[in-house]
């Protein structure tokens, strides 16, 4: 970062993501950030205090650094944590977590997506449209549903993608616009 300007109408921008860290709760913090978890979702050295999801570090056998940062992993321990707070008020003993992998997905852009769904390896079109299937489906509510379809069809048609990128052009504003259009 020393102050360079480079003009341009493309901007790659990849950021991984950390999570919020809890002040007095450092003895429980890994060192990627996370927080550590027994197999309850129970925050270690704490009896009442649970973490799921993104944030909570759950080291298992296979998966030493912690269960993937995955929506299914999430979804997954809160159905669990769920249950084991109903068996918990009935004076029954927690069940531990267990990851069920029930695939793999990634969209590449347009038409294009790879799936692993058990034995099943999918690319391309077909892939796209069960990424868009699934990720449909898992969404809350028919509206959200109704609402993300809509948007998709009108961004498939009409090529227009929303910058989701939040910047601040500063005082150059004019300088910017002249150098992006001494480009063309
Ligand atoms: C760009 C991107 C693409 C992804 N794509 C996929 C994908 O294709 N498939 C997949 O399975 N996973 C994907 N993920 C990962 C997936 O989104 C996460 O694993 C999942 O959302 C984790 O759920 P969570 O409930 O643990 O956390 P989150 O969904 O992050 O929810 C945490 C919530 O807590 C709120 N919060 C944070 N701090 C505070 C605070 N101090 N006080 C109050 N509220 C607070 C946040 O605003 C947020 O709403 C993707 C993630 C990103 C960033």
């Amino acid at each position: 970062m020393n102050g360079q300007i480079i003009p341009t109408r493309n901007l790659i921008w990849t950021a991984g993501v950390k999570p919020a860290t809890i002040e007095g709760m450092e003895d429980a913090i890994s060192d990627r950030g996370r927080i550590k978890v027994n197999e309850y979702n129970q925050v270690l050295s704490y009896s009442n205090i649970y973490a799921i999801g993104d944030v909570a570090e759950m080291v298992t056998d296979q998966f030493p650094k912690g269960y993937p940062m995955l929506a299914p992993v999430a979804v997954q321990q809160g159905q669990q944590l769920g249950k084991n707070f109903i068996r918990k008020a009935k004076d029954s003993s927690m069940q531990p977590f267990k990851y069920l992998d029930k695939g793999t997905m990634a969209t590449i852009g347009r038409n294009r997506a790879v799936a692993d769904i058990g034995q099943l390896h999918l690319k391309g079109f077909f892939a796209w449209l069960a990424w868009m299937f699934v990720h449909l489906m898992t969404l809350v509510g028919y509206r959200n549903k109704a609402v993300v379809l809509v948007n998709w069809i009108y961004n498939y048609f009409t090529y227009d993608k929303a910058l989701r990128l939040i910047i601040k052009r500063g005082n150059n504003k004019e300088e910017y616009y002249q150098e992006t259009a001494d480009m063309e």
